[in-house]
């Protein structure tokens, strides 16, 4: 009998596990694939680690997160500055100065912020005229639209967001929620950084290692489908802490929860530089893919020895949506999904011996880093950590 069952060994699990371990607890991890680390797997393919599951960059503002991941694996100083690339023009991310510049022609902070007033202004104008509003009456967004023309004007909503946007979530910028552009900085200088956050970087030996760290001397079982085997795994421990799919854990009895999945054409290229960058959005609605992620460059093209490596791997992400059988990867955070997820989030409060987790278990767009801070707050409330 083990005092916990940790279902998932990515990131929550990975954190719920080598905490409870610590606190001299016993624990059996378990996950359905043959594989740890969940989404963020990482595979070394000639020499490269491969983000199996799609770009990871750790990033955070959080000393406390920051701190606690650095126990584990050393971190590189990679910044993640993506490319973008509309119908073959290509433009910083996020948009900073250099954007600006290439869109307008634009050479100071000045001009720049006068050309988005301009566009702000006439489009804010209008909306509230539709609204029956007067012109300097609070503008309240009401969707991704609305807020990403309010915040950067229409060209660059135009060019580097609209298209993005509607292949990545398979929806319309009017049916979606104003929080997820919210992500991205806009910025008055010359800084490609895309995270405004103080602490950043890619594990050197890949985010599998690092996971593999915090899982070390923990018992752990891959290939196990807890759903399907759920009455006998439940008898092994007193507590279950699940960090699958919470709609998929109740069987989908209220109707199942939205996800975009994503499908990534991953390619090996005898040559050793594709791209220049770890990651080219392809913002125009035409190009099928969302970005081209050239994995080798998470690490400065070299190998942990420093060598140089001759060979390259890309990996085209393709975003659909998500059925049964596909692997779930973004929760569909609009007021539809919030409300049933809110319906599922009762279910799982009255399984007393169930602690959901995780973006999956919470169905919450987190990051790495808040999914940690996630977990440290649960190990706390739990009694493993002070
Ligand atoms: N986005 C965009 N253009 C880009 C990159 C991102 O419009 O070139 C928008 C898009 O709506 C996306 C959101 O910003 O869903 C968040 O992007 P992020 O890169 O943070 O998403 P993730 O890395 O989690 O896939």
């Amino acid at each position: 009998m083990y005092d916990y069952l940790i279902v998932g060994s990515g990131l929550y699990g990975a954190v719920l596990a080598h905490e409870a371990k610590a606190a001299g607890k016993s624990v059996l991890v378990i996950d359905k694939r043959d594989n740890i680390a969940g989404n963020v797997y990482t595979e070394k393919v000639e020499g490269i680690n491969v983000h199996k599951y799609g770009a990871h960059i750790f990033h955070t503002n959080n000393k406390e997160v920051w701190d606690y991941v650095n126990s584990f694996a050393v971190f590189n100083r990679f910044t993640n500055s993506p490319v973008a690339n509309y119908k073959g023009e290509l433009y910083s991310l996020p948009f900073n100065m250099y954007t600006f510049n290439k869109m307008w022609g634009v050479l100071t902070p000045e001009e720049a912020a006068a050309k988005i007033e301009e566009q702000k202004r006439e489009y804010i104008a209008k909306k509230q005229a539709e609204r029956g509003l007067a012109k300097d009456a609070p503008f309240e967004p009401a969707n991704l639209e609305e807020q990403a023309i309010s915040l950067v004007g229409q060209d660059i909503y135009e060019k580097l967001i609209k298209g993005y946007t509607e292949k990545q979530w398979g929806r319309d910028c009017k049916e979606l929620p104003s929080f997820i552009i919210k992500r991205l900085p806009v910025r008055l200088t010359f800084d490609n950084n895309y995270f405004n956050a103080l602490y950043q970087g890619i594990p050197v030996g890949g985010y599998t290692k690092m996971v593999a760290n915090m899982l070390d001397g923990i018992e752990l079982r891959l290939g196990v489908d807890y759903l399907e085997h759920k009455a006998e795994y439940d008898a092994m421990a007193d507590k279950v802490i699940y960090t699958g799919a919470i709609d998929a854990y109740f069987d989908y009895k209220l109707g199942n929860l939205e996800y975009r999945s994503v499908r990534f054409e991953n390619e090996v290229l005898d040559k050793p530089n594709f791209q220049g960058n770890a990651a080219v959005n392809y913002t125009d609605r035409e190009t099928p893919w969302t970005r081209i992620i050239e994995h080798k460059w998470f690490e400065f093209g070299k190998d942990e020895a420093g060598n140089e490596l001759p060979k390259t791997v890309i990996s085209r992400e393709y975003s659909s949506e998500w059925k049964p059988g596909d692997e779930p990867y973004y929760p569909v955070n609009d007021d539809k999904n919030g409300k049933l997820y809110k319906e599922y989030r009762k279910l799982a409060d009255a399984e007393s011996e169930v602690i959901f987790g995780g973006r999956l278990g919470e169905y919450k767009y987190y990051d790495m880093d808040q999914v940690i801070a996630a977990a440290l707050d649960k190990c706390r409330e739990l009694g493993f950590r002070k």
